[in-house]
């Protein structure tokens, strides 16, 4: 049987409920034999983050322990440059090989973006995406990507059957939570609990993160 890893990137400014759920609903449903959850050092599509990467990385830790079937992947702050995810997929299938069956997981918000990432026609040839819908988001009808999306659109038993050059999407359950809504409830000083596990809202108050500035 070929092997199925899932990779899920992202700032992770914090790690919430929407990113964990997903990753422990696609283990379940989709089978991934491992799902590495790798924090981004320097994100090319936004700003940097007041957060440096170690603590973002220490959040995704408190955040998936006690879980064997998710991982910290910290290559991109080893890296230390600005995270290109077709550097890290070039990592990821020198480590696992040709015939490992590798998937770059993204919420549909960040697949809207993919034509602005670097060598973003390069990520096909070596993982497949696999693209979640996100409430409030949808694909144009029209467009580059549009057109990219319907010449490589494959149902998800392509997984298993290819190492990489499809693009599934999934209608599994997400979350309505962002991080941007987490560090907008701290700042305003009001609660977000059940948004995010408690080890990761203890260690945001321990480092008083996310808080208004004067
Ligand atoms: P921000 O609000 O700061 O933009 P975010 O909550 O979207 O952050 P990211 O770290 O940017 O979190 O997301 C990493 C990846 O996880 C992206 O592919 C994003 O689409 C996806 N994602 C984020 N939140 C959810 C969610 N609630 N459900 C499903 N996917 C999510």
């Amino acid at each position: 049987m070929r092997k199925k890893i899932a990779i899920l990137g992202g700032t992770f400014n914090p790690v919430h409920n929407g990113h964990l759920r997903l990753a422990l609903d696609l283990v379940q449903q989709v089978g991934f034999d491992e799902m590495r959850l790798v924090p981004c050092h320097i994100p090319t599509h936004r700003a940097t983050p007041d957060v440096d990467s170690v603590c973002r990385a220490k959040m995704v830790e408190l955040g998936i322990a006690g879980n064997p079937s998710l991982q910290m992947d910290d290559r991109e702050l080893v890296r230390g440059s600005t995270s290109y995810s077709v550097d890290t997929l070039i990592q990821l299938r020198d480590e696992y090989g040709a015939d490992c069956s590798l998937s770059l997981v993204m919420g549909l918000d960040a697949y809207l973006g993919l034509t602005r990432w670097h060598r973003w026609r390069e990520l096909l040839q070596l993982a497949h995406l696999l693209v979640i819908d996100r409430p409030g988001y949808q694909l144009p009808a029209v467009g580059e990507l549009a057109e990219f999306d319907a010449r490589h659109r494959a149902d998800v038993e392509v997984l298993a059957l290819a190492p990489a050059g499809a693009v599934t999407h999934l209608n599994i359950r997400a979350l309505d939570i962002s991080a941007t809504e987490i560090r907008a409830l701290t700042a305003a000083g009001q609660s977000t609990r059940y948004l995010l596990p408690e080890s990761v809202r203890r260690y945001i108050a321990e480092q008083q993160l996310y808080r208004a500035r004067d």
